[in-house]
């Protein structure tokens, strides 16, 4: 059997070698005695793109004359990295193209790293949208991802002197082989200007500026290559002429200014994550794409299916987040004052058709839009919400609701300069909402949106969020995924609950020998690229302690960092003690504005410097952070990974699915009872992970009626003396005060408990240690979290959304062809 576990490839060798020849000559331009890695990448790329398109439009023929169901998934952000990997082992011709290519004198793993690596979202919600994408190609789910084309996605991070820089990731740079530009698929999007009445009593937006949307798509091959959708991304361009009497005046400025503003809107992406941007310019991409997808949308229903009363039979529109919730107010504009059609109706129609997933219970992450940026940028769209409001709090009102409770459900906030509530603008124009773990949905219910859930019960929803097993362990680990193959069977690969059938397995000591073995290489792996990246050497076989995501106070990076300030000043005490060799890892990106998780990072930094150069404990403890985390370096550090580290704030991770990635993988979790952290602890058994710290029901009101962080230091010697290192500049020796401010703002307000959670993390971390000198224990237990977490693949999660939401059939279709 093949690595790609799948039957022979559609083409011979011969004939895949000729079109890749053919498309380096006709398409790239190189001769093959000289090509570059890249224009290898490029040539394979467009060979192995002729099979998926010629699957693509099988696909969409068969949703045209079938008129099935589509689900139109809209995100703000798809983080879907590279895809040549992905697409050449969902159709089963990783080796082929290995072969292949080796044949001509190319190595396909160097192929493989010329592509970049899409970076069009910040984190999680970015990496869920791309999930979802490929496990709705592999279920037949027929489905179009809409999002924008960014031509800088998501910063690129050095680290100069202990400290983030961000530079920006030209990733389209070099052209990108995997899109198509439809030139003839454009919507105009009106901003600004003023509204009329019509004759017909019609209102009728006259936008100050119009903006052209211009559709480029991707495809995205599903498992077995039996399906394939797209992601259709928007691209900005200017509608208004070149003002040449400007531009040969001289005012080279001035005659580009308006094109430039219009072409802004699909330049960046903003790198928040979990912080609104507020700016204009951000909603301005939400109403951009969101008023783009619609229209894509009515006319192509028009065009199938000719009416307009028939959408949410044939569509079902996904909100990912509140990015897209302008959509519900879009939409209204679209049907009533385009179509001409009847206000009830129309709100009926929205309703049946979108459904709304919300990611964050901070309030402080909350979107809402002053109510004069709306009036001024989308004043129809602003009238319309009121109308909206006016018929959601006069229903609510006859069903009894308070004054209070009226204004909690407004989707007008009127205590902070009147802004529009965008959570609340999705949920009442949704028929579903869903929270991403069962503790975030029940949390829904209880804080933000109790007041909603009230007037509108039985809305909420939970779906547990999921990540595709095909990159996660597939790709990422073929080494392990071999290994479960051969114990058994490749039917795993399309049913991932049968990991269960490596639970006889894991007290098999030649199972747990030839586990310990691959891990050992994907260390090794790990371990050149940290030389490489960071110049530090580590030991392969130090327990690989990591935590890698984005860097936010609530993830509490800085908790960790504390544990191993705690353990370097415990190893250096007792330099002959009995430890475990550890290697702390860290990698993520911080919000450029966010100052206190860039001072994290330069802490985790510093840390790194002096505990490295310190010989007391050179072969117990090294302190890695590795730069630039995205896609492509968690697919080469999770299979490396030990310890995976989820200790967020409980109450605080809507779900998390690094989690879910690190698990799969055979890593032990040491994380709080937050998220899915708790349906994982449910499904490996609690002897299988290490649980510690606050649970949401005691951190929730602790947080909210603060608490007393300096009498949690006094209580804890460990903790006390890391904070006084880091204080005074143990790790800063050339700037003693450097991190003074920031553990006195820690004493202050310890808003996110980390020192209410040191002791019993400290604790945890200790029992970590004793399960690893035990060797038959940690590896039966790292094989038990592999076998017991097959329902976190996203093809669960689609599933479930496709039966309870969207209502469409989700399944195995048959080969095309
Ligand atoms: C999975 C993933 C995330 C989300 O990680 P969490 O630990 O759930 O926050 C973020 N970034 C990348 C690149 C990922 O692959």
């Amino acid at each position: 059997m093949n690595q790609d576990c799948t039957p022979a490839p559609a083409q011979d060798d011969a004939a895949l070698r000729d079109a890749i020849l053919s498309k380096m000559i006709y398409d790239v331009g190189g001769r093959e005695e000289r090509a570059s890695p890249r224009d290898w990448f490029l040539a394979s790329t467009l060979a192995a793109r002729d099979g998926i398109v010629d699957r693509w439009r099988r696909s969409n023929n068969e949703v045209a004359s079938s008129g099935r169901k589509q689900v139109c998934y809209l995100s703000l952000e798809f983080l879907i990295g590279r895809l040549l990997s992905d697409a050449l082992g969902n159709l089963g011709m990783t080796e082929q193209m290995r072969r292949v290519l080796h044949g001509l004198g190319a190595d396909l793993e160097e192929v493989f790293a010329q592509e970049p690596d899409a970076a069009l979202g910040n984190g999680g919600l970015g990496r869920l949208a791309a999930c979802f994408m490929e496990s709705m190609a592999s279920l037949s789910v027929p489905a179009i991802g809409y999002g924008i084309r960014y031509e800088n996605g998501l910063f690129r991070q050095l680290i100069r002197d202990g400290q983030q820089q961000e530079v920006p990731e030209d990733w389209l740079s070099l052209g990108n082989p995997w899109e198509f530009e439809r030139s003839g698929i454009t919507y105009d999007i009106g901003f600004g200007g003023h509204v009329t009445v019509g004759p017909d009593e019609r209102m009728i937006w006259q936008p100050g500026e119009v903006v052209r949307a211009i559709a480029y798509d991707i495809p995205v091959v599903g498992w077995r290559g039996r399906w394939v959708n797209t992601l259709r991304l928007w691209s900005a361009r200017a509608t208004d002429p070149l003002r040449l009497d400007a531009f040969n005046s001289g005012d080279h400025v001035g005659a580009l200014a308006g094109r430039v503003k219009a072409e802004a809107i699909s330049r960046v992406l903003y790198p928040g994550d979990e912080s609104p941007a507020g700016q204009e310019l951000r909603l301005r991409q939400e109403y951009f794409f969101a008023s783009a997808s619609l229209q894509d949308l009515i006319r192509r229903h028009l065009r199938l299916h000719g009416d307009l009363s028939t959408l949410p039979e044939k569509y079902s529109v996904q909100l990912n987040d509140t990015h897209p919730a302008i959509g519900v107010a879009e939409l209204m504009r679209l049907l009533v004052d385009v179509h001409g059609m009847d206000w009830d109706e129309a709100w009926e129609i929205g309703r049946a058709t979108f459904s709304y997933t919300n990611h964050t219970l901070m309030p402080e992450a909350l979107e809402s839009w002053p109510v004069s940026l709306m009036e001024r940028l989308l004043p129809r769209n602003m009238q319309i919400i009121y109308m909206i409001n006016a018929r959601h709090l006069e229903a609510a009102r006859a069903a009894g609701a308070s004054d209070s409770l009226l204004s909690a459900a407004s989707l007008i906030d009127e205590h902070h300069g009147r802004r529009v509530r965008m959570g609340h603008l999705a949920f009442i124009g949704s028929h579903k909402v869903n929270g991403v773990s069962a503790l975030h949905t029940g949390l829904m219910k209880s804080t933000v949106f109790a007041e909603l859930d009230r007037v509108c019960p039985g809305r909420i929803t939970n779906k547990t969020n999921g990540i595709t097993f095909r990159r996660w362990l597939l790709r990422a680990n073929a080494p392990l995924t071999r290994l479960i193959t051969d114990t058994i069977g490749p039917r795993v690969l399309d049913d991932p609950e049968r990991l269960a059938d490596l639970i006889p397995h894991a007290r098999d000591a030649g199972f747990q020998e030839s586990f310990a073995r691959q891990r050992l290489e994907a260390k090794q792996n790990l371990a050149r690229i940290v030389h490489l990246r960071t110049g530090v050497q580590i030991d392969p076989h130090a327990l690989f302690d990591v935590q890698i995501k984005r860097i936010h106070e609530y993830k509490r990076q800085l908790l960790n960092i504390l544990h191993t300030v705690a353990l370097y000043n415990a190893m250096r005490a007792q330099p002959m003690g009995n430890w475990v060799p550890r290697v702390k890892l860290f990698a993520g990106k911080a919000a450029p504005s966010y100052h206190r998780a860039k001072l994290i990072i330069r802490l985790a930094n510093d840390v790194a410097r002096v505990v490295n150069r310190d010989p007391t404990v050179r072969n117990l403890l090294k302190v890695v952070f590795l730069p630039n985390y995205n896609v492509t370096l968690a697919e080469n550090i999770i299979p490396a990974a030990d310890l995976s580290e989820q200790i967020s704030t409980a109450g605080l991770e809507a779900s998390g699915t690094g989690n879910m990635k690190f698990a799969l993988n055979g890593a032990l979790t040491i994380g709080t009872m937050d998220g899915a952290n708790i349906e994982i602890s449910e499904r490996v058994g609690l002897e299988n992970i290490f649980i510690f710290g606050l649970d949401a029901s005691v951190a929730v009101p602790l947080r909210r009626d603060g608490f007393d962080a300096r009498a949690a230091v006094a209580a804890s010697d460990e903790l006390d003396a890391a904070l006084d290192a880091i204080a005074s500049g143990v790790f800063s020796p050339e700037e003693p005060d450097r991190y003074k401010g920031l553990v006195e703002a820690l004493l202050a307000r310890d808003d996110f408990l980390v020192t209410a959670d040191f002791d019993s993390y400290l604790r945890t971390q200790r029992q970590v240690a004793s399960r690893w000198q035990h060797p038959a224990d940690w590896w039966r237990s790292a094989v038990l979290n592999t076998a017991n977490v097959g329902w976190f693949s996203s093809d669960r999660t689609i599933r479930d959304y496709a039966e309870e939401i969207w209502r469409v059939p989700a399944g195995l279709a048959t080969p095309p062809g």
